[in-house]
């Protein structure tokens, strides 16, 4: 905009003002709406912008809102392109790139995006796209802010804790941009039904969740509201993204047909609570997901052809020669989320929380207040913690041995039994007791180390998982009024 008041000279502007001798802010505000009827040039009510601005306390964030900044831009570089003075100060650095254009920026503000998740995901992904004019955005998120959350939840603030997330998004949002509409949905998503009920409202879903049982529902929910669907994430210091259900392309479950952390999966499911990540990674990736839902709403521009449909990104930082990559994905013809196309009865989700509804999960459990005994009395007892070494080595359990779980996952079954049984004489001979040596499988909420047991009890160990981990043996210890005695 600077170089429209070189543009135009100002003429006479200044004088009239000294003319009015007007001092006050409402005097002000008269004179720009008298020089707007008056058909005034933008240099001179950029000018008068000005001096207000300058005139208004420091810090102030006070705008003045003239109802004529709605009317089409008058200079002729804009006129005719359809958009308000107001458009054009808020989007016209973006509308200039041919590739968006005026026409993809109505779009835009025309279109509905629902984002999914208000975490570190979700924040980027929702504040892009609210200052990048689309028009209504929807924020679905049950959680509330937590300190924890902080380090990479860029939306959120010290003032939010304890608030909605999906609420203390919606502020921070239009903190930015005003004239977007921004609903915030403070629940979790339960059914399918649910889901696609909700995204009727909008013309694009992006996931910015973080459990499988969320990032299937959303994907059938896609397919069953005809919806394309953005998904990312991001755990450590990797993350992923694809543009699922879009145009006949494929959707989730034809690319992972495999729950992750099922039986049949290979590889446990990673959680940012276990396994850490950087702010600047779920920054990344949310920012390529917000750059994403713009090209698919969009259509029509150069901006929507090159969408990522039918390809799944790669972003791993610690790769500095080829951090990103692309695979192609199809669409698989036998696949059962892409059946919803046609019939209604939506397959199997994952269970909440999962893995803890594998199969024989309830059958192996042992109570924290009941290790809490056991440990008291001094019974033979092998704990396995299953965690990363880097979390073992902070804080473990007395005489516990670090097995971490992707190690162990790759043991064979014999070796699991030698091993197993090694540590174990190894513990009765400390003991010197006839009692045999109860196996016991540990990490911090007993996710992990649930699948560790199954993994033993197919190796013919007779282990048992400590429920709730780590965290649950702290929270007994704490309600029973003793320090936790074993924790070194
Ligand atoms: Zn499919």
């Amino acid at each position: 905009m600077d170089s429209f008041r070189s543009l135009v000279p100002v003429r006479g502007t200044k004088e009239l003002f000294a003319a009015f001798g007007l001092g006050c802010v409402a005097g002000v505000g008269a004179l720009l709406a008298a020089l707007a009827v008056q058909g005034h040039r933008v240099s001179s009510f950029n000018w008068a912008l000005d001096w207000l601005r300058s005139h208004l306390p420091r810090g102030s964030t006070c705008l003045p809102w003239p109802g004529d900044w709605l009317l089409p831009f008058p200079d002729p570089i804009w006129s005719g392109c359809g958009l308000s003075r107001l458009e054009v100060e808020l989007f016209g650095r973006q509308v200039v790139l041919p590739k968006l254009g005026a026409a993809g920026q109505k779009k835009l503000m025309q279109g509905g995006i629902l984002v999914v998740g208000a975490g570190g995901l979700g924040c980027p992904v929702a504040l892009y796209l609210c200052a990048a004019g689309v028009g209504r955005l929807g924020i679905v998120d049950g959680d509330t802010v937590a300190l924890s959350n902080l380090h990479r939840q860029i939306g959120h603030s010290w003032q939010n804790l304890g608030e909605s997330k999906a609420c203390s998004l919606r502020r921070a949002c239009l903190s930015i941009n005003k004239t977007s509409s921004v609903e915030a949905y403070s629940f979790r998503l339960e059914s399918v039904e649910q889901a696609a009920e909700l995204m009727q409202g909008y013309n694009v879903v992006v996931d910015c969740t973080d459990a499988p049982f969320s990032r299937y529902l959303l994907s059938d929910a896609a397919i069953a509201s005809g919806r394309p669907l953005v998904a990312a994430s991001a755990v450590g210091l990797s993350g992923q993204l694809a543009v699922y259900n879009f145009e006949d392309g494929p959707c989730l479950r034809c690319a992972f047909p495999t729950f992750p952390g099922s039986e049949e999966a290979s590889e446990p499911v990673a959680s940012c609570e276990e396994n850490g990540v950087l702010g600047p990674i779920v920054g990344t990736v949310g920012s390529l997901a917000a750059l994403e839902a713009i090209k698919v709403l969009a259509k029509g521009t150069g901006l929507h052809a090159s969408c990522l449909r039918g390809r799944l990104l790669l972003f791993d930082a610690l790769d500095a020669a080829q951090p990103f990559r692309s695979l192609r994905i199809r669409r698989h013809p036998d696949c059962v989320g892409c059946s919803l196309r046609s019939a209604r009865n939506p397959p199997g989700l994952p269970p909440r929380g999962c893995p803890a509804g594998l199969p024989g999960s309830d059958l192996v459990g042992l109570q924290a207040e009941e290790l809490q005994v056991r440990l008291r009395a001094g019974r033979p007892t092998l704990l396995l913690d299953v965690r990363q070494p880097a979390h073992f080595s902070v804080a473990q359990l007395k005489g516990a041995h670090n097995w971490p779980l992707p190690e162990l996952s790759r043991t064979s079954a014999e070796e699991l039994f030698r091993k197993t049984s090694s540590l174990e004489s190894d513990c009765k001979g400390a003991g010197a007791s006839e009692e045999p040596t109860q196996v016991v499988c540990i990490c911090r909420r007993g996710v992990d180390s649930l699948r560790a047991t199954l993994l033993l009890r197919q190796a013919g160990v007779e282990a048992l998982n400590l429920e709730g981990g780590l965290l649950a043996l702290a929270r007994v210890a704490q309600e029973a009024g003793f320090a936790l005695p074993a924790l070194t």
